[in-house]
């Protein structure tokens, strides 16, 4: 019988270390192994060139590395670049690397399709397949900064959780991806150039409220009217606005750091002056900001981005409320890559 090798990076230096020692080995071979895990993000244990070769012939006997492998680079006429990313088991989810003259963004997948439901999302055509772990959030990340530096030449400046899946849904791996992120053991990213993008899920935002999370938080609303909000993000039914706003209250009160709003101004379904007021009553109960989205066309036809009156009126509103506004294109839409385009079509 052969039994399935586990991920060596499902274990803590600690139990790097551990396993070193019960091979009566030196415990500070585990802090080679996680740094070359990490830090340096091995793909084999062969590369571990500072390791004998009974250790790294120890490590293949009981471990693998799933290291996701890029399979397919895409890039767009505005310097965009999509990947489709191969997990071990062959399943494959998409990042996205965004450049502007000041930035390069990675936008990276958290599940492999989605559970959630909106209506006007590509990926929510895809089922939810399963979460990834936090060593694949990683990965990608790793992959997208040597991109920045090849192509843009410079390193990653931020990173959005806004590709395929909920992040929330898939909390705790998500939650140690950033660690690893952000920690001097990994890439050292400073939290506050990271911003989580979830539909909303109270219970854990008050969560990570509780524990202090140093990155920023933003709320894919799209109506702060609940009807409207359900017939386009169907669980908005069991997660209702009442509940979504106690817990940005809670978010803000605990972390004092402010809450960006991505919205989507639809013809005929969020653009009239009510629509407005409602998400101007929204944003009083804590600090906030609205990003204003273009729609991508995701091809059935049912959805068609607001006119500039519209988006005009949205913007002359929050203003006169004292509400940051932004306005945001698209990129990378001829490759399929912008917000909500993500869909494995290739
Ligand atoms: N599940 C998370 C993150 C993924 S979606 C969330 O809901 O926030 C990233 C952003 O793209 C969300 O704000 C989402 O509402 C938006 N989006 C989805 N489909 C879109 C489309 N077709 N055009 C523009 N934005 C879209």
């Amino acid at each position: 019988m052969t039994v399935k090798k586990k991920d060596v990076r499902a274990l803590t230096k600690e139990q790097l270390r551990q396993f070193f020692v019960d091979k009566g080995e030196k415990p500070f071979r585990g802090n080679q192994v996680h740094e070359w895990l990490w830090q340096k993000s091995a793909h084999s244990f062969d590369g571990m060139t500072n390791l004998s070769l009974s250790a790294r012939t120890m490590l293949q006997e009981h471990f693998v590395i799933n290291h996701i492998k890029v399979d397919q680079m895409q890039r767009s006429s505005d310097g965009t670049i999509k990947n489709a990313v191969r997990l071990h088991d062959d399943l494959v989810v998409e990042s996205v690397l965004i450049p502007t003259k000041t930035r390069t963004t990675a936008c990276v997948s958290s599940q492999v399709g989605c559970s959630l439901d909106c209506t006007f999302c590509a990926t929510s055509r895809l089922k939810r397949m399963r979460n990834l772990n936090p060593d694949e959030i990683y990965d990608q990340v790793v992959a997208m900064d040597n991109e920045s530096r090849l192509y843009f030449d410079r390193p990653l400046s931020n990173i959005v959780f806004m590709g395929m899946g909920e992040p929330l849904m898939n909390y705790n791996n998500v939650l140690k991806a950033i660690d690893k992120i952000t920690s001097p053991e990994g890439l050292g990213m400073s939290p506050k150039r990271i911003t989580v993008s979830t539909s909303g899920v109270p219970k854990l935002i008050k969560r990570m409220a509780d524990e202090q999370v140093r990155f920023k938080l933003a709320v894919s609303l799209h109506s702060a009217i609940d009807a409207i909000r359900t017939s386009i993000m169907p669980f908005n039914a069991t997660f209702t606005l009442a509940d979504l706003r106690e817990a940005l209250i809670y978010w803000y009160a605990k972390t004092k750091s402010r809450i960006t709003y991505e919205y989507v101004v639809w013809e005929g379904i969020n653009d009239t002056q009510k629509d407005v007021d409602a998400l101007v009553a929204f944003c009083r109960f804590a600090p906030s900001k609205v990003n204003l989205i273009e729609y991508n066309p995701i091809d059935d036809g049912k959805f068609k981005q607001a006119g500039n009156a519209a988006l005009q009126m949205y913007q002359r509103t929050l203003e006169a409320n004292d509400i940051t506004v932004t306005v945001r294109r698209s990129r990378g839409k001829d490759i399929d890559a912008a917000c909500g385009q993500l869909a494995n079509k290739s």
